[in-house]
């Protein structure tokens, strides 16, 4: 009775069950309040189709939008130990992640891809924000190191997409051990010689923004994306000051040289293909060219000719002065 009501009922459940049907074929834009019709919103990747405002995106959504005509294959993540603590809040934790896995259709909150992206083939790690929040305990960890190894082994880049609240307190230390675990294990492609990019999209805070997520040779962002490590309440009330406006969000990030670029998601698949390109052939159709004599300085918009460079330089002293 318990293996029907625990195993076999939630599985067909999750395949009964359509994807995310809408109860309501209009949903409101939390940012400006009007009303998007459902296909028109899905069309739009969860974009608000008035004001730009990104909503969440499911995570087998964000995949199929990122490969070549959506194909892909899941790598398979490795088991790990369930519920080590034998944990209980309101509810047990293995309960919730019975009722995760159920509503998910997933076994953890991280999905490991394999496939061609503009040709070339590529690793994207990307969380799903409804499994516990995203949040990180050993599943997500051990799943970024096969992310990281099947990277390596296939000599491709690595792309992790976080949407996580941090790390899962329900499995207590073994959940913050996956830190240095990811730290390690993002280390690995490094090692290798291949990119590893970052897409942060909202929310990547906690345990996961202090981990592997801040580690990308390029961190890419969504508009409007939350991105930190304590929230901003908490922050405001131990430090006793008014934060700044934009706080935590991709945009202050960028400005303050966390984030490389904030990209919208309709671009996000052309940006990383074009990073790609470039991370993997750094020469390819592109001439190098040899940096001047130190000392030396060329007008801007004239040939860089060594002869007239003397003269150049005498020239443009008074000007600078
Ligand atoms: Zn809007």
């Amino acid at each position: 009775m318990s293996w029907l009501t625990n195993y076999v009922r939630p599985k067909i459940r999750a395949l009964v069950q359509r994807e995310d049907v809408p109860d309501n074929l209009w949903q409101q834009c939390p940012a400006c309040e009007q009303m998007i019709f459902h296909r028109e919103l899905e069309a739009a990747l969860n974009v608000c189709t008035h004001c730009g405002h990104h909503m969440r995106l499911p995570a087998l959504k964000r995949l199929e939008v990122l490969f070549d005509d959506g194909a892909y294959d899941r790598v398979e993540l490795p088991r790990v130990m369930a519920d080590p603590l034998r944990f209980r809040d309101r509810k047990r934790y293995g309960d919730r992640l019975k009722e995760s896995r159920a509503a998910t259709g997933n076994d953890d909150a991280l999905i490991v891809a394999f496939g061609k992206m503009g040709g070339r083939g590529t690793v994207v790690a990307a969380f799903d924000f409804r499994f516990m929040g995203g949040s990180m305990g050993m599943a997500v960890g051990r799943g970024l190191i096969a992310a990281a190894r099947h990277a390596v082994l296939k000599n491709a880049p690595l792309i992790a997409i976080p949407a996580s609240g941090g790390a899962r307190m329900q499995e207590g230390i073994l959940s913050l051990m996956q830190m240095p675990r990811t730290v390690l294990a993002v280390d690995e492609v490094r090692e290798a010689g291949l990119p590893f990019i970052v897409v942060l999209t909202d929310p990547t805070t906690g345990g996961v923004t202090a981990s592997f997520a801040m580690l990308g040779d390029i961190a890419l962002a969504e508009p409007g994306a939350v991105i930190g490590f304590a929230g901003a309440r908490v922050i405001q009330e131990t430090i006793r000051e008014k934060l700044p406006q934009g706080f935590q969000r991709a945009e202050y990030l960028r400005d303050h040289g966390m984030v490389d670029r904030v990209v919208h998601r309709h671009q996000i698949r052309d940006e990383l293909i074009r990073l790609n390109d470039l991370l993997m052939n750094p020469r390819a159709g592109q001439k190098i060219v040899p940096l001047g004599e130190p000392g030396k300085r060329r007008k801007a918009g004239k040939p860089a000719v060594a002869d007239g460079d003397e003269q150049d330089r005498n020239e443009e002293r008074p000007a600078a002065e």
